[in-house]
């Protein structure tokens, strides 16, 4: 049978989006419990200018310069260099949009960029086209399974489920119980949603679960998806 890497039946990983200031936090907690994640950068805007609100919480992205020490030994991928909505872009816009940040991004983290996630999970054949065309292997979409299967089209990765989703840990159990297949469990998510939802316990209560298991291969998005 097929194993991940060390002979290991599981695999979990992690996708952030957007560059913001909670992603210190996160990136804390994966490393007190050597998880693996990929965040999902927006060259174009990653300013501490950049902001929003959401509710009550005013969501600023993080400067460029902070970012390789912070992320490191983490995955980057791409997330296009402005944040549009990919379906209102023509063909040569939409090229741009992931070129540019895959240069960019590149070029500050020094490290190859394989993969990305669609802004507003923007996505459709032509999307995925111009993904596979700028030699991005994967997008993560926004839409979930609640499964741990291997993704079928790379392309149109869907993960196990949002962070949010109310059966997180029943969903832990199922994946540690015993099972002859590989499986992989993929969370996605915002870090700026746990200050908004001030619901931090459910991370560290998954990430302590999941944590220093033999049976897990703790992986970033790319390291998935040359396996
Ligand atoms: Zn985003």
């Amino acid at each position: 049978m097929l194993k991940f890497p060390g002979g290991r039946t599981h695999a979990l990983t992690f996708s952030y989006d957007d560059g913001i200031f909670q992603d210190m936090r996160l990136v804390e907690l994966f490393n007190l419990y050597g998880m693996k994640g990929t965040f999902n950068l927006n060259s174009g805007i990653q300013t501490k200018s950049n902001t929003w609100r959401n509710r009550d919480v005013l969501v600023r992205r993080m400067e460029p310069s902070v970012l390789p020490d912070l992320y490191a030994g983490h995955e980057i991928a791409a997330h296009t260099l402005t944040h549009p909505h990919l379906y209102d872009l023509s063909d040569e816009a939409l090229a741009q949009e992931l070129r540019q940040d895959k240069e960019n991004l590149e070029l500050l983290f020094k490290q190859n960029v394989v993969g990305m996630a669609y802004p507003f999970g923007d996505c459709d054949s032509r999307i995925c086209k111009a993904v596979r065309d700028q030699g991005l292997l994967y997008g993560r979409c926004v839409e979930t399974t609640e499964r741990f299967d291997l993704p079928t089209d790379p392309l149109r990765w869907e993960g196990t489920c949002h962070h949010n989703n109310p059966r997180l840990m029943e969903l832990a159990d199922q994946f540690l119980a015993e099972g002859e297949d590989l499986r992989l469990f993929y969370v996605w998510g915002h870090s700026y949603e746990f200050d908004v939802d001030r619901n931090w316990e459910v991370m560290e209560d998954f990430c302590e679960k999941l944590g220093g298991r033999e049976e897990i291969w703790y992986a970033t998005n790319g390291e998935m998806s040359y396996g």
